[in-house]
């Protein structure tokens, strides 16, 4: 019985698509992929946000999904969230802060990743 067997079983697995360097990174990426459609499940956020003053764990959030096309979507998804975070602005790149909902989004997006309010212009 070898466990690497690859058909049904691999299809329908849940596989690791992300591992977030923060919390907040990773419901950001959550959002994401969320935002196109795919199912996504966030592993050790508990642990992270209870972690106050415990040692730094090495365990990081990390965002799942199940199946292998789920996966490659979710791939995708994380590669274009990495170009846009490694890309050279050309404009104003510091985080914003929501009005409507107050989540912190990265400069170099236009709209919440939350509720996709538009960015305030001041
Ligand atoms: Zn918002």
């Amino acid at each position: 019985m070898a466990e690497d067997d690859t058909d049904d079983s691999e299809a329908l697995a849940l596989r690791e698509a992300y591992r977030a360097s923060s919390l907040h990174e990773a419901h950001f990426v959550a959002g994401l992929m969320r935002q196109a459609e795919i199912a996504v499940e966030l592993r050790n956020a508990d642990v992270f946000s209870a972690a106050g003053p415990l040692p730094a764990l090495a365990v990081a959030p990390s965002l799942w999904v199940r199946g292998t096309q789920a996966w490659k979507r979710a791939r995708k998804v994380v590669d274009s969230y990495e170009r846009r975070l490694h890309e050279p602005s050309t404009t104003e790149s510091a985080d914003w802060t929501c009005q409507a909902c107050g989540e912190i989004s990265p400069g170099n997006f236009e709209e919440c990743w939350q509720c996709r309010c538009d960015r305030p212009s001041a």
